[in-house]
């Protein structure tokens, strides 16, 4: 069931996507050498508790967990891709941060991930990320009335294909609203074409996470949570909240 947004709700969407946005933007600018983890995530905290706002991550255990997410912020370094628990890790020089948020406001939700670098880059990092937001950029592009999931999914896969990353389509991008997972699921990957035709009012989480290494394997590891790429090659994940509207594809969780 995809429940079509009204020019309101979307508006609402909209506000909890700012909230997003903000905490990424300031965890973002926290994010340093010698840093920890946990305080990027008390740096989402307070931007989360600043707006009214709660987190759909804190609490949340969805059938693949054992435990339930201890944080606001998913901090993944290196060749962890999704989900990683912001601990006490301190961020050393050249680390690629991925760091997913979500928000909560007035029932309305959004969700967005950046990818960093955090001191002096390298150059195969700089260009992982920049395949993933152009990837990123690709599948909004792609999310018009009248157009198919599947367009989408194969936006997304060509370039990371292209550039010779590997793709594993057991998470990606997904319907939100209400709730941060809805229907339907927006694969990484796919055939042009194909898939649920898109509609005006439908809201979609984009999400392309790619594996520098060009397997597509993972592993998760002892906490349950943090996915890995299989063969420790760095990875990247990027994501906006977007709406699909007759004006075009809206993104919600800009800054
Ligand atoms: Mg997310
Ligand atoms: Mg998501």
């Amino acid at each position: 069931m995809v429940e079509l947004k009204t020019q309101r709700e979307i508006d609402a969407m909209r506000a909890a996507g700012k909230v997003v946005a903000d905490a990424l933007a300031a965890v973002r600018e926290h994010a340093a050498v010698r840093v920890r983890l946990n305080e990027l995530d008390q740096v989402a905290r307070d931007v989360l508790a600043r707006a009214g706002a709660t987190s759909p991550f804190l609490g949340y255990q969805p059938s693949f967990a054992s435990s339930p997410f201890p944080a606001v912020i998913c901090t993944s370094v290196n060749d962890a891709a999704l989900h990683g628990i912001p601990g006490r890790r301190r961020l050393a020089e050249g680390d690629l941060l991925s760091v997913d948020c979500g928000a909560t406001l007035h029932g309305w939700t959004g969700d967005a991930a950046i990818s960093l670098i955090v001191g002096e880059p390298q150059e195969a990092d700089v260009r992982l990320i920049e395949t993933a937001e152009s990837a990123l950029r690709a599948g909004i592009a792609a999310a018009v009335v009248g157009a198919k999931l599947g367009d989408i999914s194969a936006a997304i896969g060509t370039i990371g294909r292209a550039a010779g990353y590997g793709i594993n389509t057991d998470y990606g991008g997904h319907g939100i609203g209400r709730t941060m997972h809805e229907a339907p699921s927006v694969p990484n990957e796919g055939r042009p074409g194909r898939g649920m035709t898109l509609r005006a009012g439908m809201t979609i989480a984009i999400e392309p996470w790619f594996l520098s290494g060009g397997q597509d394997s993972y592993r998760v590891d002892p906490d349950g949570w943090t996915l890995r790429s299989g063969d420790s090659s760095r990875a990247a994940h990027v994501e906006h909240t977007i709406a699909v509207t007759n004006d075009g594809p809206l993104v919600l969780t800009a800054a």
